[in-house]
């Protein structure tokens, strides 16, 4: 016990100092946003639950056997949207079931569809937090725009999450290595098969218990990455800053050509000067001595082929509140890391994302060129004081943070 609450006040100093004077942006500031019509919603107070009978509950997975996205929990959320019935409807928690779906839904040939991904952790204290929600009910909002799909008041929607988290609470691991991995989807169910909006709409959210990538493993691994010039993810105009379906699918073809040369992840380049923009599913970032001898932490700017991620956001409002060393937004290409690596100046490079956090990453191979990155020579590397920070926050060591919702 005396050495727990050691820990947790070793954990919080810096955040302690970190709260006094930050002004925690709660936007994402992503283009479009104005368009969200947050009147035109269902309400969580018309909330109908339908709970699942005893031999419909499943059975809980061990937590070192949890897969990615391989188990769900008991209950899910749903809202219709029926433009001829006055717009959305009431939303309902109901048990987990399979969707049933007209053969010319939208959704099945225009991949009208778009999703978020958050996370809810156990606390040390038990408690369950969610960490800062509304930057993903801004997010998805600004991609049901771009589909088509109907917007809806993000709070909303939140309370409705409270609820089904609530209900599945037992699923939320009693774990520092895990958390409930939490999948808001729309999709466009209208059954006819013109290329147009969609006047029907199904809101869901499923939940699943997902490990986490370095708590309790001693060794920590870099990820090895493929950088090839041939494929990029985004192009301007594009829907690369939307978390759209239609942006995966063609990703899974060179991640496969990535995993048969024995490399994890793809590093997505754009443009003839080779810009690195995102890795895998993950936000860059590259923390580097610049030409005055200072160590900068820089990230490829919203210039629409980045995804606005939340870790990204919250990454660079803590690196700029530390002010420890310079943080930009700055196109970053190829030829600079090349460039940095001959020169010793490359410190480190890192992916950022809901799903593990922070990713250090070790190699790069660059048109069949293999670079070395030496993200986990550094002695007291950044990445791992942001996963430190942002953990610390998520699992309830420092209580009432501004980022961390509770769930009641
Ligand atoms: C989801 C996602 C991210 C990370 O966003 P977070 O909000 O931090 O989870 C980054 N890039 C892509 C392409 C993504 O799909």
């Amino acid at each position: 016990m005396v050495h727990l609450r050691r820990k947790i006040l070793v954990r919080s100093g810096l955040l302690n100092q970190l709260r006094l004077n930050v002004r925690w942006s709660s936007s994402l500031k992503i283009r479009d946003k104005e368009s969200i019509q947050p009147e035109r919603s269902f309400k969580s107070s018309d909330l109908s639950v339908r709970l699942a009978a005893p031999h419909q509950l499943q059975p809980k997975p061990d937590v070192s056997a949890l897969t990615f996205g391989k188990y769900f929990t008991d209950h899910m959320l749903k809202v219709f949207y029926y433009e001829s019935l006055g717009g959305w409807q009431a939303p309902e928690i109901t048990p987990f079931e399979n969707l049933v779906l007209h053969p010319a839904a939208k959704v099945l040939h225009y991949a009208v569809e778009l999703f978020e991904g958050m996370k809810a952790y156990r606390g040390i204290d038990g408690k369950i937090r969610i960490f800062r929600p509304e930057l993903n009910m801004e997010r998805m909002n600004t991609s049901a725009i771009r589909s088509g799909l109907p917007t809806f008041n993000g709070n909303e929607l939140i309370k409705c999450l409270n609820r089904l988290i609530s209900i599945d609470q037992e699923w939320v691991p009693h774990s520092e290595a895990s958390s409930l991995y939490i999948r808001p989807t729309l999709i466009g169910i209208d059954p006819t098969l013109g290329v147009a909006a969609s006047d029907s709409a199904l809101l869901y959210v499923i939940l699943c218990p997902v490990g986490t990538y370095f708590k309790n493993s001693s060794k920590e691994v870099g990820v090895s990455l493929l950088a090839d010039p041939r494929y990029t993810r985004a192009w301007p105009g594009g829907c690369g800053d939307r978390k759209m379906g239609s942006n995966y699918a063609p990703t899974i073809h060179v991640q496969r050509e990535a995993a048969e040369k024995g490399l994890q992840q793809v590093l997505w380049l754009y443009g003839y000067d080779n810009q690195l923009t995102e890795v895998g599913t993950m936000n860059i970032f590259m923390f580097y001595l610049n030409e005055n001898g200072e160590r900068e932490l820089v990230t490829p700017p919203l210039n629409g082929l980045i995804l606005p991620g939340v870790t990204r956001n919250s990454i660079l409002a803590l690196g700029r509140e530390l002010k420890q060393f310079k943080v930009s937004e700055r196109k970053i290409t190829m030829d600079e890391v090349h460039r940095l690596i001959l020169e010793n100046r490359l410190l480190e490079l890192f992916g950022a994302g809901t799903a593990c956090i922070v990713s250090p990453i070790s190699f790069i191979d660059y048109a069949g060129q293999g670079l070395h990155i030496p993200t986990l020579e550094q002695p007291e590397p950044i990445y791992k004081m942001f996963l430190k920070c942002l953990s610390d926050i998520q699992y309830g060591y420092i209580t009432d943070h501004p980022w961390a919702l509770p769930i009641d």
